[in-house]
């Protein structure tokens, strides 16, 4: 397949090994949909280059976890901060914010009316004000990255799903985020598509991106994560290396979960 993502072997061997420094951390995060408690006194610190997988079963508390660090959520009570900066509430300070936390959801979330070129090249000129020219030179070294350069000028609904999703992943490098969100983005994909899309975050993984990535692909976390956080009834239950979790999981949630998907 000519249309296959890669990540170039310099590429790779520019990799920033994680500095233990902290990038994200939540410190005892509360928040509440009316009476449902749905993240419970949340402690997590990803580093800087660190790969985080969540797993949990559905209703845990994942997506909202995601959403909250990108603030689409407010929280009730506790501390979130990227790179030192605590979350802002409004204004230009959260737009800043809002592009340095990338996030690619399960639905793609393309701009229809727009080419695949200029969906990852219209943020970067209007929130960073990148000149066009500067903007499409580097949209177009990132959708090769992701092995979608030819479909540069044609439309998401001429695009496969996967190669839907690679452009996502693509708009979100754009504005050099300091930390990528992954929410289930395989979910929604035929499962053909599905390795593609993996394959494109575990290259951003090696090159040392800081990534929180919420999948149901266990291969994908064996692979690529540094640390599996495991969640259930909004509370992170265990937080171990990936080989630990899969063969040592001691809450019963886990076991339960593991049970039911391996
Ligand atoms: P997960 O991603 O792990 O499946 P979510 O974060 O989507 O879990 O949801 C956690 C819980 O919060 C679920 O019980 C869900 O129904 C509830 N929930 C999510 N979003 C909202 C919302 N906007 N309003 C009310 N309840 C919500
Ligand atoms: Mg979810």
């Amino acid at each position: 397949m000519t249309d296959a993502p890669r990540v170039s072997e310099t590429e790779a061997s520019t990799t920033q090994a994680s500095t233990g420094e902290p990038l994200v951390v939540l410190s005892d995060v509360n928040k509440h949909f009316g009476d449902l408690h749905v993240l419970r006194d949340i402690n997590l610190s990803v580093a800087r280059g660190e790969v985080v997988v969540v797993l949990g079963p559905s209703g845990s508390g994942k997506s909202t976890l995601c959403r909250t660090i990108n603030r689409l959520e407010t929280f009730e009570s506790g501390s979130i901060t990227i790179d030192g900066q605590p979350l802002p509430e409004e204004g230009p300070a959260l737009a800043r914010l809002r592009s340095d936390v990338g996030m690619v959801f399960q639905s793609f979330n393309l701009f229809a009316h727009k080419t695949i070129l200029q969906n990852v090249t219209l943020g970067p000129m209007k929130v960073r004000k990148t000149n066009k020219a500067e903007a499409e030179a580097r949209a177009m070294e990132l959708l090769k990255r992701v092995g979608v350069e030819q479909q540069a000028q044609k439309y998401p609904a001429q695009l496969s799903g996967g190669q839907q999703q690679r452009v996502a992943i693509a708009r979100s490098l754009a504005m050099n985020p300091k930390v990528m969100l992954f929410d289930e983005p395989t979910s929604a994909l035929d499962p053909e598509m599905i390795n593609e899309v993996l394959d494109v975050m575990a290259g951003l993984a090696k090159e040392g991106m800081t990534m929180i990535v919420v999948t149901h692909e266990m291969g994908f976390a064996r692979r690529a994560a540094d640390r599996v956080v495991f969640m259930a009834d909004g509370q992170i239950l265990e937080q171990k290396k990936p080989e630990d979790f899969f063969t040592n999981p001691e809450s019963d949630r886990a076991k339960d979960f593991l049970s039911k998907i391996l």
